[in-house]
Formats: structure tokens, sequence, C-alpha cells
């Protein structure tokens, strides 16, 4: 089975977050935290090495050092680099066109500043607006719901003009994708509710009438201006309920008519939730599927397995690159390079079946890690 080569094209990474300005680790074991998803405190002692996704991390990098490939000596090479240099190398060696970058998460203070990414990546890097972080700001600042309500649609008034090319839901993560349309009254209550907590300095916005209500008004904003949505879908840390996280709760939100202009990109493969969010992709025509390769932190034959479903099952059009790297700018990296390595074999494939011939593989690989992004987000040249 031959594999089509996708080594030089260069990716727009749909989604990802900023690269800590802060890249020295005591230890092995607290670089091991950044490739779980989990808090337990026993995971990067006992159980993160262990992983396929780790494993593979330890060989794929040395050789980028020039080191031998234990985990010893691969964490004593990045260690002896400092950080900036360090994220420079990786995501230049990535090859990226564009990072769209989810600035709501690590904090801003936290990560190199958009432009100095973009310089240290030698690549365009593009924010994308995370909507429960604007109305958290909003809800401490306004004292009715109205006034909320007004803020919101005056703050995603013009999305690409405020230099956004994208909004982006965590609501999976808060109250989950059933977002609902409530009542007036339901919804006043709500935010009266918040309002409480919110003096006793809890503001974190997990009440759901309230925030169904508040992503409606970015919904209806972003579909007269078709600025594509994106929704955290599917895998994540233990503060998502993965029940909720299913993309088939999007169905409210999917079939109301006034949204049928508004792009919804559904994250992460929607993992392990890929033929769901792959069907709808397949039946709604504003729907795209990201093909997310650092975070979920999968094995290869998981990776090879969900880009063969998405493949298989979604519009090649509606399939767009991502690693949702965060943090260390390894995961940027082994994004990029297994992303390609990845499609360029799940392509293979359907050439071999007959489905492409080599030109339309490669065509197709070259849409999915980059062309089909470039359109979506209109992303202009230059
Ligand atoms: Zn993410």
């Amino acid at each position: 089975m031959e594999s089509v080569n996708l080594t030089n094209i260069p990716v727009v990474d749909n989604h990802c977050h900023g690269v800590t300005k802060e890249q020295a680790f005591g230890n092995v074991e607290a670089w091991r935290r950044a490739f779980t998803e989990s808090t337990d405190a026993g995971m990067p002692r006992e159980h993160v090495h262990t992983t396929a996704f780790y494993r593979r991390l330890i060989q794929a990098l040395a050789p980028f050092f020039g080191c031998e490939a234990t985990e010893d000596a691969v964490f004593a090479a990045r260690t002896a680099r400092e950080g900036k240099g360090l994220t420079a190398e990786l995501l230049r060696s990535a090859n990226i066109d564009t990072l769209l970058l989810d600035t709501g998460f690590p904090p801003p203070e936290d990560v190199f500043p958009v432009p100095e990414l973009g310089e240290l990546g030698g690549c365009r890097v593009e924010p994308v607006l995370r909507l429960e972080i604007l109305m958290e700001s909003l809800l401490t600042g306004y004292d009715t719901l109205a006034e909320t309500e007004e803020a919101l649609a005056a703050a995603l008034e013009d999305v690409r003009a405020g230099g956004h090319v994208a909004l982006k839901s965590i609501a999976a993560y808060r109250t989950g994708l059933d977002i609902r349309e409530w009542s007036r009254e339901e919804a006043e209550a709500s935010f009266r509710e918040y309002r409480k907590s919110a003096l006793n300095g809890f503001t974190r916005l997990v009440h759901k009438p309230l925030l169904d209500t508040l992503l409606h008004v970015a919904f209806a904003l972003a579909a007269d201006q078709e600025v594509p949505v994106q929704f955290h879908v599917g895998y994540g840390d233990a503060d998502t309920d993965l029940m909720l996280g299913n993309p088939l709760c999007l169905r409210a939100v999917l079939e109301k008519p006034d949204y049928r202009a508004l792009p919804v990109v559904l994250l992460h493969e929607c993992y392990p939730y890929t033929r769901q969010g792959g069907y709808l992709a397949a039946v709604y025509e504003n729907v795209y599927l990201d093909l997310s390769y650092g975070i979920p932190l999968l094995g290869y034959g998981e990776m090879l397995s969900f880009t063969r479903a998405a493949l298989g099952l979604a519009p090649i059009s509606k399939l767009l690159y991502s690693s949702d790297g965060i943090g260390v700018p390894e995961l940027h990296w082994m994004g990029a390079v297994y992303g390609r390595r990845v499609l360029g074999q799940a392509l293979g494939e359907m050439v071999e079946y007959g489905e492409l011939d080599i030109s339309g593989a490669e065509a197709a690989g070259e849409d999915v890690l980059r062309g089909n992004a470039a359109r979506l987000y209109q992303l202009s040249p230059g």
C-alpha cells in the first residue's frame, strides 16, 4: 500500500492553543503532565510514559534532537534548549502556514503573545474568540440579563473586524451540547443565580439556561456574518461529561432554520464519537469535522482508524486538520508530522480501493491540511 506523500504541504492548524513562555520543567514527571488530560497525581508518575502516544513522542523526538531514544536523553536534550529556541525549532520544522489560536486557554499572560508566536514559528497566527470567557467578563459588569445580551451583541457585531476568524464554545465542558431555548423567566432566574455565586467569587458560567440563552445571541450574530463557530466535542479532561459531549446533542441547534448559514466546526474529530460527527458533516451542509492529531493523545493505529472513518463518511471538503497543541510546542509539531503521515496513508488506501487516483488523493490531502480551512475561515493569502 503506497502512502500519498504530503510532507511538503504547509498546514493550517485550525484549532490549537498558545505555547507557555515558561518551558523549563523541573523534572521529567512535570513534563509528562503536558501529555495527559488526567489531573490525577499518580498518572504522570506511574502511567503516562506507558501510553502509545508518549512512546511515539520519545521515538520521534530522539532523531529530531539527535539523541538516544530514551525518555531521559530526550528530556535532557529539550531541557538544554531555552524556551523560545525550542518553540521556534519545533514550529518551523512542523511547516505551519497558519495557527488558529484559541486565546481563551491557557491565560494570555502565560503564553507567548500572538505576534511573537508567529515570529517564532515563521507562520501566521489568527486568534479565535472563546465565547464563555467573553460572557463571564460581561456578566460581572452588567446588572441585568438584557444589558448583558446587548453588550454581548455589541462585542460580536463584527467578529472579523474585531480581529477574530472564528468563535469557539466550550459548552460541552460546562453544561453540555444540548443547547436549548429557555423561557425568559428561566433565563432571568439563571442570571440571578449566576450573580449570586459571582458575589461569592465563583464566576465560572455553569448555569445552563443562562449559558444557552447567551449562546443563542452569539449564534444568531455568527450566522448573519457567516463566521464559523467551533465546538469542543468529545475527548477532554475529566471536567467534561462525555455523555453530554456527544455531537448528536447539537441537533436542536443544527435543526434551527435561522442557523442554516452558521458554519459549525466539530472539534477533536468528536473523539470517540467520530462516526457521529462524520455523519453530521455528511448530512448538514454547514457542519465541518476537525481532525486533530496532537490531542486526543492517541496511538498511530487509532489515528489511522479515525481518519479512515472520517474520509469514509464525510465529504473531504468538510475535513479540517488541527493539532489542538497546547502549552508545549511538541504537540503542535507531533500533530503536523503525524497528521500528514496518517492522512497520507489513509488516502493511499483510497487510491488502492479505486476511490481516488493519485492526483485526486494529493489534492484531497492539500484540502484537508490547508485549503478547506483557508476557505472556511476566509484566510486571505499573505
Ligand atoms: Zn483545544
